[in-house]
Formats: structure tokens, sequence, C-alpha cells
């Protein structure tokens, strides 16, 4: 399974609907300072809900809703939101058509050789709303985030790593660095059930 395509709408520097596309072995992108690199892989944590635990770059979630006037003075009325897709080739069939429908709550899914996950955060007058969708159903996070596990991707996980985290497992005792392993390895996830069950 990789990723294969983003697309941006509204989400930080991003004011126009931008697609990007993703090779299924490596990608890099390149560009000045400034110019959105670091947003890209903020639009990645936010939409597949990775964000938490990971650090995107914002104070709160409305700050990702693309603004005009970012470098100076801020002012529009109405509604705004931003959008983020992230579109799954799921060829190979890491994630089998029962997981989607699982995480879908519904047989409804379409096709699951590709599958798509979208956020959108909306802001009105006086709130905000988050909402994620799976191949255009909405669904809760923890939809989302149960359907990814099944691929090894989590919010503890370093399937993204971020600038200073090498600095940060460098600088680890040896026993925080055995807990990242365990996290990849898949072992933390027994550890938690297990005091889970203890806890009960
Ligand atoms: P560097 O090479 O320095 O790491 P980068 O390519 O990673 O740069 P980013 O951090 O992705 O750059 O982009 C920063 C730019 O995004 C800044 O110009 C900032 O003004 C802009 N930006 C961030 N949030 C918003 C927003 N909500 N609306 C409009 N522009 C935004
Ligand atoms: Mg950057």
């Amino acid at each position: 399974m990789h990723i294969k395509e983003l697309v941006l709408d509204d989400f930080k520097s991003f004011g126009r609907k931008t697609r990007i596309p993703f090779y299924e072995d490596f990608t890099v992108i390149t560009g000045p300072n400034g110019s959105g690199k670091s947003n890209i892989i903020d639009g990645v944590l936010f939409a597949l809900g990775l964000a938490r635990t990971r650090g995107i770059r914002a104070e709160k979630l409305t700050d990702l809703i693309y603004n005009p006037g970012h470098e100076g003075d801020t002012d529009h009325g109405g509604q705004r939101e931003a959008s983020v897709e992230v579109v799954l080739n799921n060829g190979d069939g890491t994630l089998d058509r029962a997981q989607v429908v699982n995480a879908a709550g519904t047989d409804k899914v379409g096709d699951v050789e590709e599958i798509s996950i979208r956020r959108r955060v909306k802001e009105t007058d006086d709130n905000y709303y988050s909402y994620y969708y799976l191949n255009d159903r909405s669904v809760n996070l923890s939809d989302i985030r149960d359907l990814l596990a099944q691929a090894g991707v989590t919010p503890e996980g370093y399937n993204v790593v971020m600038q200073g985290d090498v600095t940060e497992i460098i600088n680890m005792t040896a026993f925080q660095r055995r807990e990242i392993i365990d996290e990849i390895a898949g072992v933390a996830e027994f550890d938690a059930k297990k005091e889970d069950a203890f806890a009960e």
C-alpha cells in the first residue's frame, strides 16, 4: 500500500485545489523555504488523523484553513473550510475488503484497490467542525484509526518522521528507545490491552 495522491484544498498555503501525485517507491519534494513542503506533510497528518502525538504545526485546527492574509492582517467573514484527501493505492491488498467494510460501517464502500481518506475542517462564526470520510462515506476518527492500524500506521508509530525526531531518539534513554521498538514491532498494542484487562 502506498499514497498515490494527495489533494489539498484551501489547506494552509494551498489556496487552490492542488493534486500532488506520489510514486510507489520514493518521492522527493523540493522547493524554496516557505514554499509549502512541510505543509504537505502536515496535510497527510491532518487527513489521516495522525496529528495528535506527532505534532502538526498549528495551534488550532482552524489555523490550517488557507488564509490569504497569512503574512499580514486577516479579515474575512463567513464560513471557511479546508480539506485534504489522501488517496491510497491498496493494489497489493494490504487492507482487505472486510477491513474497509468494517471501518466504513457499510458494504457500500466501492473500490478498495484505491482507498480515499478525506478530512475537512469547517469554521463558522462561533465554532468549528471536523469531518472524516472513507471512500466518501462519513466516518469517525476511530474508524480511520482502526483501518490504518491494520496497515501498521498509528499516531504513536514512526510512519512519519518529523524534523527533530532523529535527534530526540538519539537523546532518549535505552528504555525509551525500547518503547519505540515495541511500538513499531506491534508489541505495545498488546501491552496496552494487557494493562486494560488488568485494570478491569
Ligand atoms: P522550509 O524549507 O523552510 O522548511 P517549507 O517549504 O517546508 O519551508 P512550509 O513550512 O511548508 O514551507 O510553508 C510555510 C508557508 O506556509 C509560510 O509562507 C506560511 O505563511 C504559509 N502558511 C501556513 N499556514 C497558512 C495558512 N493557513 N494560510 C496561508 N498560508 C499559510
Ligand atoms: Mg519545512
